[in-house]
């Protein structure tokens, strides 16, 4: 028995990093895996892979939202779990402040996650069922020199909150993961030195592969966390407690 065996799991960001990893890991335990992204090929050869289905969703459209999970329930009849993990990062400060940039981090990692907990919830409500995990960041529990990205992340895990005291009452979960230093784009976009600057500060002395984070999520998507609502887990070798 798979832990998240028949269980329909909708990720965004899946065509690769962190979500391609959950992706991988969630088919491995059992489920039926929707990959979304905006990168179509990559996530096309995701699905193919995970032996699920891909559907292009930009997380800022509402309408792709609702035509996705339509789509989804039409498909497989119910939606058991959500990773809401699609992010980007730019670098901002205040002093060098950029509007554009500031608009465009809020919209795909503050509202993208808004508009699939919105989406995936009215499916949960009528199964009485579901379990909803936003990815958040270490960004998300203090602050960084990257203003619009710790907005964001900040405001995942307040709307992490606010939802799981919402939908708990159907039986729906909604928990936010924090990841330090993960081994993705992202991370090695940052360049040597960033990342060596980062990974020094950790006092496990290194950064985590994507599946160290996916751990986790599974665990959250699975029925072994059945109690477990509106928490936030922090996975980074103990960078925010140093
Ligand atoms: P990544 O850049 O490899 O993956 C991000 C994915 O999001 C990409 O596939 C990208 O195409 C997709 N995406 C971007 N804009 C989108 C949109 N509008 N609609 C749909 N998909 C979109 O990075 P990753 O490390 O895998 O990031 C996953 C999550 O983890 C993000 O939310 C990120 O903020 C968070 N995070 C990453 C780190 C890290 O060190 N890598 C640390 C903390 C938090």
């Amino acid at each position: 028995m798979g832990r998240l065996d028949d269980k329909v799991i909708l990720i965004t960001g899946a065509a690769r990093g962190q979500g391609a990893t959950e992706a991988r890991q969630a088919a491995e335990h059992g489920a039926k895996v929707i990959v979304t992204d905006v990168l179509d090929d990559l996530g096309a050869d995701v699905a193919r892979y995970v032996d699920g289905d891909y559907h292009r969703l930009d997380v800022t459209s509402s309408g792709e939202w609702n035509t996705v999970v339509e789509r989804i329930v039409a498909d497989h009849g119910k939606l058991d779990g959500l990773v809401n993990n699609a992010g980007i990062f730019r670098h901002d400060t205040i002093l060098d402040a950029n509007e554009d940039n500031f608009h465009l981090i809020t919209e795909i990692n503050q509202y993208g996650v808004f508009n699939g907990m919105v989406a995936a919830a009215k499916v949960m409500r009528e199964q009485n069922s579901g379990s909803i995990v936003n990815i958040s960041s270490v960004a998300g529990m203090r602050g960084q020199r990257s203003v619009a990205y710790v907005a964001s992340k900040w405001a995942v895990r307040g709307m992490t909150k606010s939802a799981a005291a919402q939908l708990g009452q159907f039986n729906i979960r909604v928990n936010s993961v924090h990841p330090g230093a993960i081994e993705t784009d992202m991370l090695f976009d940052l360049g040597t030195e960033t990342i060596d600057r980062l990974v020094g500060a950790v006092p496990m002395g290194r950064s985590a592969k994507p599946e160290e984070v996916g751990n986790v999520v599974m665990f959250l998507l699975s029925e072994e966390s059945s109690y477990v609502n509106g928490a936030e887990i922090v996975v980074d070798g103990a960078l925010i407690a140093s």
